[in-house]
């Protein structure tokens, strides 16, 4: 959405008194730091670092017992679904922060990059306790995505008797998605209402997206072997070869997996959404929606049909339907 020279330095302004608060008053962790969680961790990641699950073998460590891996630092005290709140009726000066720039066109979020530091391991029975800061909002940046700001916010986690034991800062960009005028408006005008985010398109995947905007829907084929590839890539994963061409795809498919989304709701999406992948009967699988059906009736193994869909500001993409 574009702004005027003057609601731009009117909202930057709004947005400099949020630099160097906390979000809100320091988070403690509902559960103290514990093997349970410590073994579904390393579970998962295929960590089998003694001193992390065998208490006998961890004794003989340095640490003298068990020790949490320290990247698990952020999962202590994570609020749980309560974080998916908050966009609409924001409860702590970040989300007030996101809805301030939300409200201004600047619609997409994208974290960019994160970093932590440990100062201490952490012990069966600590009690983790974050607070965080917003630490920096940069000049107005122009990027792929769209012009917009980044957000740096620092979280510094103290154990139980306040003895910071880490921190963790992490950046995220919130911008006003390319597809939407970006030139400055007339003084006085309505916001444009916010559409669907762009996919980022670069020299591995215009090609696709370019034909899409024709209404065609392509598949990846490798002119060498044949292998057929979806989502676009520049080498054949069969063969090597950097020679591609496409084939159209019916839009037979079938229902592989799906999630139905209904938090958060970004502005310009219409929820719930049915995410879903889906199996094309050529043999290869696509991310995507299927729509003109209650999420309550999806299921997975049902037919669908791809088609191309068009939206109100001209952007197309596959989406599918059940089948007839
Ligand atoms: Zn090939």
């Amino acid at each position: 959405m574009p702004l005027t020279p003057a609601q731009k330095k009117a909202l930057e302004a709004e947005m400099a008194e949020y630099v160097g608060k906390s979000i809100g008053p320091p988070i403690v962790a509902r559960d103290a730091v514990n093997e349970p969680m410590i073994r579904r961790w390393c579970e998962v990641l295929g960590d089998a670092n003694p001193a992390y699950l065998d208490p006998a073998a961890a004794k003989e460590t340095v640490h003298d017992g068990i020790v949490a891996p320290p990247t698990m630092l952020q999962a202590w005290a994570l609020p749980g679904f309560e974080m998916a709140r908050g966009y609409d009726e924001p409860t702590n000066e970040q989300q007030r922060l996101h809805k301030l720039l939300s409200d201004h066109g600047y619609t997409g979020v994208v974290g960019t990059n994160t970093s932590q530091g440990y100062t201490r391991y952490l012990r069966p029975g600590d009690v983790i306790t974050d607070e965080t800061v917003i630490e920096s909002i940069s000049e107005e940046k122009a990027t792929a995505l769209g012009i917009g700001y980044f957000i740096v916010t620092r979280t510094t986690y103290r154990d139980q008797d306040g003895e910071e034991v880490g921190w963790l800062t992490f950046r995220c960009l919130k911008y006003i998605p390319a597809q939407q005028p970006q030139a400055p408006a007339e003084e006085g005008a309505a916001p444009a209402a916010p559409g669907r985010i762009r996919p980022p398109m670069g020299h591995d995947n215009s090609w696709w997206w370019n034909l899409v905007a024709e209404g065609t829907f392509p598949i990846q084929k490798c002119n060498e072997c044949g292998t057929l590839h979806h989502p676009p890539r520049p080498m054949c994963g069969a063969c090597r070869s950097m020679d591609k061409g496409w084939v159209e795809a019916s839009g037979r498919g079938t229902l592989y997996s799906y999630t139905v989304i209904r938090h958060p709701q970004f502005p310009g999406y219409d929820f719930p959404i049915v995410a879903a992948v889906v199996d094309l009967e050529e043999g290869v699988r696509i991310v995507s929606n299927v729509v003109e059906c209650d999420p309550a009736d999806v299921h997975i193994g049902m037919a669908l049909e791809g088609f191309i869909h068009e939206d109100e500001d001209g952007f197309k993409l596959p989406l599918f339907r059940p089948a007839k």
